[in-house]
Order: C-alpha cells, then sequence, then structure tokens
C-alpha cells in the first residue's frame, strides 16, 4: 500500500515510476486470497481514521486528495461498535468519541478528567515532526496519572493495531493510533481490503505508472553513498535517481551490498501474530453477536510482549467483518469470525510441515475457546463448531514466507525511521519502517516520502 501511494504521488508528477514487487498479489501484508472456492481478506479488519466525508484535515481526507481518489470510491461503511474486554471492566466504543469518554466516566468516575486530559494532550501534540525524539506512551499516561488498568485498557486496542514495542508505545504513535482508533474509527468496504486495492491499482495506470510483480529485489548496489544499480531476482538490473524500499527498515539494510548480512540485528521486530478465520453457516447477528470488535485480555495486567509459547492466550482481538452499516439489502455472503492473538516466530519457523498442520489445528480450537469467553454466550445447544463450515490459519510464518518480513513482525522494526532517510542518499525507507502503521499509514507514508523525498 506504501508502494502504491508512493508510487502514484510520483508518476502524478511525471517521474517515471517502476514498482517491483516480488509476490505475485498486490496489497503486501492487507491483500486477498482465495482458498476452496471462497475470496479471502488476508488481514482487514477495519480501516481505520474514518470521518464522514464533510470533515476536512484528518489523514482519510488527505489520502484521498494527495492520490486524486475519490473518497467514495473507497466504499467504506461505518463500523457498528466495539468493545475493550477486561475481567473487570468493558469498555465500548463507536466512530463517536462521545461514547467512548462516557463509558470511562462510568467505568472510573475517580479518572475522568485525568483522562480528559490526557484527550487534551493528544489532541494537541503534533505526530507528524520527523525531528521530535520517541518517547513512551506508559510514561505519558502514567504522567497524566492513569490507573495501571486505565491505562491498559486503553492500551490494548492501540498496541493490537499499531505497536512495534514490547508492552508499549512512542508516544508518537500512540497518538496517531488514538486518533485513528478513537477519534475517528473504524470502517470497511462491503467488499473487503480489494476494493482499496483496486483503486490504487486503476489510479497508478492512469498516472502512467509501471509494475513488474513477482520478482523481488535481490540486491541494492551502491558505492557507499549511493544505490548505483537495483538487482531483481531474474538477474535484470535498474537505475533509479530515488529508490523508495517499503520492505521494511533492516530487511532494506541487508539487501545493501554495503552491509553486513546481520545488518541491524538489534532491530527486528519480536511482535508476530495468529489469526483464525472461521466461516459461519449464519451470519454472527444471529448468534447474539452484533459487535464489529472486540479487543480482550483475561489476565490482570495486559501483556504485549513476544509470546513465549506458540501462541499467547491471554489477550487477542475479535472480529466480525459482518457487523458494518452496509447499504440496504448488502449482507457478506458468509459470516466470518476472526480471532488474532500474539505468537511466537521462532517456534513456528522450526516446525516441519506435518507438525505446522497438527499445531495450527491445536491452536486454532485454543484460540477459538479463548476469544469466545469475551462474547456473548451462544443460544442453548448451539456450539461454534456446529456453525462452522470452513476455517484457515495464518501464522508468523506465513507473515514471513508472503511478505519477507524478519521475525513475521507484521509491525517491522521497534526503532523507527521518521524522516525515512538511510545511509544511501538516493535510498529511502517508507511504510510499516518509516512509521505510519496500517493501511491508512502505510498510504500515507507512502505519499510523504514521496513528496519529501521525490518531490521537493
Ligand atoms: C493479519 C493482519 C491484519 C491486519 N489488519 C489491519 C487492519 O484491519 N487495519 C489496518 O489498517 N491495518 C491492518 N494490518 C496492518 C497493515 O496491513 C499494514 O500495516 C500495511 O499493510 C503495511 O503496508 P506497507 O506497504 O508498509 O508494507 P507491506 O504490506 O509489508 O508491503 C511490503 C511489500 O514489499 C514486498 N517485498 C518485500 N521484500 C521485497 C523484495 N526484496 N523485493 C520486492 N518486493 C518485496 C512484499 O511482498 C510486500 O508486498 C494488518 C496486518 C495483518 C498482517
Amino acid at each position: 500500500m506504501a508502494g502504491l501511494a508512493a508510487g502514484i504521488r510520483l508518476a502524478m508528477y511525471d517521474r517515471k515510476v517502476l514498482i517491483i514487487e516480488r509476490h505475485n498479489a498486490p496489497g503486501g501484508l492487507n491483500s486477498f486470497y482465495s482458498l476452496e472456492g471462497r475470496k479471502y481478506d488476508v488481514g482487514l479488519h477495519a480501516v481505520t481514521n474514518f470521518v464522514p466525508p464533510t470533515r476536512k484535515g484528518t489523514p482519510l481526507a488527505k489520502l484521498c486528495r494527495q492520490l486524486r481518489i475519490p473518497r467514495e470510491s473507497l466504499e467504506l461503511r461505518e463500523q457498528i461498535g466495539s468493545r475493550i474486554a477486561f475481567p473487570e471492566h468493558n469498555l465500548r466504543f463507536t466512530n463517536d468519541f462521545s461514547v467512548l469518554e462516557a463509558e470511562v466516566a462510568a467505568a472510573f468516575p475517580q479518572e475522568i478528567d485525568r483522562f480528559r486530559a490526557l484527550r487534551q494532550a493528544v489532541l494537541d501534540h503534533n505526530e507528524f515532526d520527523y525531528t521530535a525524539p520517541a518517547g513512551s506512551a506508559r510514561d505519558m499516561l502514567a504522567r497524566h496519572g492513569l490507573s495501571p488498568l486505565l491505562t491498559d485498557m486503553l492500551m490494548c486496542p492501540l498496541c493490537y493495531y499499531g505497536s512495534a514495542r514490547q508492552n508499549d508505545m512512542d508516544w508518537d504513535q500512540f497518538v496517531i493510533m488514538w486518533k485513528a482508533l478513537f477519534e475517528e474509527g473504524f470502517a470497511r468496504p462491503y467488499e473487503g481490503v480489494r476494493v482499496i486495492i483496486r483503486a490504487l491499482l486503476q489510479r497508478f495506470r492512469e498516472v502512467g505508472g509501471q509494475r513488474k510483480m513477482k520478482c523481488g529485489v535481490r540486491w541494492l548496489h551502491s558505492d557507499g553513498q549511493r544505490v548505483t544499480g537495483v538487482e531483481l531476482d531474474d538477474g535484470s538490473v535498474y537505475t533509479a535517481d530515488l529508490v523508495i524500499s517499503t520492505a521494511g527498515l533492516v530487511e532494506t539494510q541487508r539487501l545493501c551490498s554495503d552491509m553486513p548480512p546481520e545488518a541491524g540485528r538489534d532491530n527486528v521486530g519480536a511482535l508476530s501474530f495468529c489469526e483464525t478465520i472461521t466461516v459461519l453457516d449464519c451470519q454472527p447477528r444471529e448468534l447474539g453477536w452484533d459487535e464489529t470488535i472486540v479487543f480482550f485480555n483475561d489476565s490482570e495486567r495486559f501483556h504485549y510482549e513476544a509470546a513465549v509459547d506458540d501462541v499467547d492466550l491471554r489477550s487477542g482481538v475479535i472480529c466480525l467483518p459482518s457487523n458494518y452499516r452496509y447499504d440496504a439489502g448488502q449482507e457478506l455472503p458468509e459470516g466470518l469470525f476472526r480471532v488474532t492473538a500474539l505468537a511466537n516466530f521462532q517456534r513456528w519457523a522450526g516446525l516441519d510441515e506435518g507438525d505446522y498442520r497438527a499445531r495450527k489445528q491445536y491452536w486454532y480450537a485454543q484460540l477459538q475457546r479463548s476469544a469466545l469467553r469475551f462474547m456473548p454466550e451462544l443460544p442453548a445447544g448451539t456450539s461454534l463448531p456446529a456453525h462452522t463450515k470452513a476455517v484457515d490459519m495464518f501464522t508468523p510464518r506465513t507473515v514471513k514466507k508472503f511478505t519477507g518480513h524478519l521475525g513475521g513482525a507484521i509491525y517491522g522494526a521497534p526503532q523507527k525511521q521518521k524522516d525515512g532517510r538511510t545511509h544511501l542518499d538516493n535510498l529511502v525507507i517508507a511504510g510499516t519502517d518509516q512509521g505510519f502503521l496500517g493501511i491508512v499509514g502505510a498510504m500515507l507514508s507512502g505519499i510523504s516520502m514521496a513528496n519529501l523525498h521525490g518531490l521537493k
């Protein structure tokens, strides 16, 4: 998404652009695939940053304006409502901030003024200052006097949707995610992520961009100052005035001919995830499930850290893509129940094929059991297996295989490169490791880095 957005922006101003993609499908971490005749989105839970079309000056409006993609072509439909579920409290939220504020006031009356002060600090902060040092969000919340419980409850969705740091977030990133989730909100196109990818591809073609698919970058040759040649898997070599890499910071360093193979070892992300997808024989609301996304945690504290076991069942995210406000008559052809949890890359990566399949089956069942604890109880006499038509599951190994992200780290390296610069003058990082996460973030990152390094 970052690569396509950067490519559109540059091609709009008559730069000659070639996007090189190793995979055969576009979309990267948020693509789609078919399995046994069914179309699945790889990852889309929600397009964040949703605001009504009339609200200007927000990331979504900026993104559409900069790419000249009509907002309507994204076909975004709003969430019904989501929840943060902890043992002692639930906090509901929608795309209307006042709902979350009222929930905090009811559950944490003694903290509501501190919560409001924190919100003000978020609104006052300029998260796009590339020169600001990375501060800790947890420190900031502690300085505002928030209790550990309320801190954990607020951190849970924000970490799950965008932190590359264990048990914390950069303050800048916290501000970005707070605005993306709580001030703005969730939406989804009826047909899923392919609508967004289609809009990007069409625009890229319109402005004359070219793509080379199924052929990765093998080496970035350099003279120690600049990229002098981009060598592809098929042996061909291209030259370019500017190379924008969205492969990840450490991954890109290791493509450079002047860097050691272990470059960036201390900056490889440690956080990866499993996700299960259950195809239901009914819509979730028929089971009494009418929420959009549930972020859950069963422990006294929220642990957002590399899983010790294959999967960490203590917390996770449940997503029900049917539960958006689609147009009248639009209903997803099948109900889906998606569950995401933290997982350990090393443990999954080391398995042989037979063990891998067996472990997937085992953890699929464990993860459903874990998630169901936080859902309204199913009607008597029924069960999730009784409503299951098909299942699929991805693991950290899947992420590595299809996107090349080291350690299967979806949110990339903990140390971001906010200005996109690298040790080579004409090599720039965009996307996840520049520091804007999620699909809206990735596209904004592509736009910003193209503007900063390619058009100024
Ligand atoms: C399961 C899952 C669920 C998610 N859910 C959401 C969600 O609901 N909402 C949301 O906003 N975000 C979500 N995300 C996060 C979001 O998908 C990512 O933040 C975003 O897509 C990152 O985009 P990117 O362009 O920075 O990087 P990527 O998508 O990683 O793109 C990098 C591209 O580079 C290619 N590449 C790598 N190495 C090479 C090479 N050597 N040569 C050529 N090509 C190469 C890869 O194949 C890939 O296509 C989810 C991610 C996952 C995995």
